[in-house]
This record gives structure tokens, sequence and C-alpha cells, in this order.
């Protein structure tokens, strides 16, 4: 069942509205225009669109999940989280509900003064439920264009697939599958080959051949890597996957040697420090290692994960920098700009202004 949203949290940040985020005075930051490279479309979906969703296409959401909405989820492992995305899954059925969860998330993602953001979709897990490729990215790119126009938004697309199949064979087939659709999709918004699923007993290097394959093509590197798995994920997404960005990467923070090496060659964590609370990589904000990294030198993105899931904003995650972090100004402002200097085509913001 679920139970409230961690108490610190709640209090720090003040009441939240019915969509899980605050509603209150303005934050230092609330009105800086922003960038989000870490965020997965399917749990981003605001809960009022979910809720819609799930009347139009006549499904029973259970009871635990629609308290969820209301109170907020605690998970207190990746699979608990990974259980409940799979039960909201079926309240999304056609290339159409796709278009409706684009735009919905483009204004919620602008109301928060986000310029510019890359959204991870997993085309495995449409393929799966009868939502076909190239119907789905058609009807996500007319979304991505009425964004543009009607609340200044960029969004690009992330593709990436899950890499804990457990099936060998149907493992390579969904890569492939996956690789496949993110090289088509390169003129239409796609701007990166992704890597998401459990970390453990999956290491990065399994999957060089298809992000050879992606990188070949044209496409960027950010696989997930470091999160619920050590440094040496890190150091596998970077020497096998060629990344460019890693998606988590906090847990690099335990090796003197990696921090320095991302430091050196400026490859950027795209961190998600509520999340990383939430799934129990750290057991508070105290102990998250982001002012370390951050201090050393290693480029950092801040970003919101699954905010719908965590009940959390990028708005908050940006504030809680500094209330729950401790970085100073100056610090939350590299950090926002980071956003801008490492998002792969975060320049067409200003070609648009
Ligand atoms: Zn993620």
């Amino acid at each position: 069942m679920a139970e409230p949203t961690h108490p610190t949290k709640q209090d720090s940040r003040g009441p939240r509205t019915a969509s899980g985020s605050a509603s209150r005075h303005m934050r230092p930051f609330d009105s800086a225009p922003k960038a989000e490279l870490h965020v997965h479309m399917f749990g981003a979906i605001p809960p009022a669109i979910l809720l819609e969703l799930a009347q139009r296409n006549r499904v029973d959401l259970p009871a635990d999940i629609l308290a969820g909405f209301r109170a907020g989820f605690q998970f207190r492992d990746f699979d608990r989280f990974s259980e409940v995305l799979r039960t909201l899954r079926p309240c999304v059925q056609t290339a159409e509900d796709l278009e409706l969860i684009t735009y919905e998330l483009g204004r919620e993602l602008a109301r928060q003064h986000v310029r510019y953001a890359e959204l991870m979709v997993t085309p495995m897990g449409l393929e799966l439920r009868g939502i076909r490729f190239p119907a789905s990215l058609e009807t996500m790119n007319r979304a991505r264009a009425r964004v543009r126009t009607d609340f200044g938004l960029e969004l690009r697309w992330i593709f990436d697939f899950n890499r804990s199949v457990p099936d060998e064979a149907e493992c390579r087939y969904w890569a492939d599958y996956s690789t496949e659709v993110a090289i088509a999709g390169l003129d239409a918004g796609v701007v990166a080959l992704g890597l998401s699923g459990a970390e453990d007993g999956n290491p990065p290097e399994q999957f060089a051949p298809w992000f050879e394959r992606a990188r070949a093509a044209g496409l960027h590197s950010v696989p997930h890597a470091g999160e619920h798995a050590g440094p040496e994920s890190v150091w596998g997404a970077i020497s096998a996957l060629g990344a460019e960005r890693i998606a988590h990467g906090v847990r690099a923070g335990e090796d003197p040697a990696l921090v320095a090496h991302l430091a050196e060659h400026r490859i950027p964590l795209d961190v998600c420090p509520t999340s990383n609370v939430c799934l129990g990589v750290y057991q508070s904000p105290a102990a998250h290692p982001l002012p370390r990294l951050h201090r050393a030198g290693v480029p950092v993105t801040v970003n919101s994960d699954n905010p719908t899931m965590f009940g959390v904003t990028l708005n908050d995650e940006i504030a809680g920098l500094s209330t729950e972090l401790g970085l100073d100004e100056a610090a939350v402002s590299e950090i926002i700009a980071n956003g801008f200097r490492f998002g792969f085509e975060a320049e067409a913001v200003c070609a648009s202004a």
C-alpha cells in the first residue's frame, strides 16, 4: 500500500497540490529559465492526465495507486517503483494518448520556466502495447510542435531500452529494435540513445554493440549508470558505451579516480536527488554526494527523473539544492546553467528566442 510522502520533505517544502507540485510563495529560482535533461515521460505524466486517460481507456486503477496520487508514494526499493509504473502503463493505449501526454507535460514544464527538455521514452514499451513506430513518434512530434508554439519550450527525445529483459535473445531483439527506431528518429527530434532498467547483473559492457551503432549514426550516448550499481558501472558506461552524459552517476563519488576523470573530461552527471532518496540510494538528502561532486569540479545538472512518482517538480529539486543540500546561490546558478551547457541541442533555445 502507498504510504505518506517522506515527512521531512513535505515539511521543508510546504503543502502540495493534488498534482504533487508545490503551490506557495515563489522561491529564488522558480522563475529562472532552466533545462531538464533527465525526465522519463511515463513517470512525469501529470496525475490529472493519468486519471483522464484511465477513464478514457477504461482502466480501473487500484486504490493504493489513487492514494499515491493524493498523498505521494513512498517507495522502499526499485522493484516496488517498477511495479507501480507497470500498473500505470495500460492507461496509455494509443498514439493519440501520447500526443496528449507530450502536450500536457510540455505545459507543466513551461509552467516551471523550463525552456529546453530532453524527454526519455522507451519505444519497446510502446511497441509491446501495440503503439507502433513511427505513428508514435509522429503524434509525439505533433505535440512537440504545439508545445514550441504555445509555450516556447524546445523538446527533444532520448530513446532508451530496458537492459533487464531476462531472456538473452529477447534482450538482443529489443536492443536492435530500440537502436533502429532511435536512428530512424534522428531527423525527428531524437538526440540520443539511453539505457534504463535494473543495473544489477546487466553491466554496460553487454550493450556496447548497440551504442556503437547509434553513435556511428550520429546519436549521442546517455546511459543510466552509477545509481544502484557502483563506480564500475560509470566506468563501463564511459569506456564501453561512449557516454557523453551519465543519467544519475552519483555513485561515481565512491571512486576518487573516477571523480577526477569526470572533472577532467567534463562528463556531466544528470543528477536527481529526490529520486535517489526515494529509491534508497541514499538515506537522506544530507547524505547525497551532489555538493561534494560539484566542489570536485564534476559538471552536474539537476533533474526530476520521475516527478509524478516522487511527488516532486524540477523547481522543487532546484530549491532543494540550497535548502537540503546546502549549496550557495552561485553554485545553484552554475548547476542551472549546466543544463543549457550540456543539453545536446540546447542552442535551439537561443535560436528560437
Ligand atoms: Zn532515470
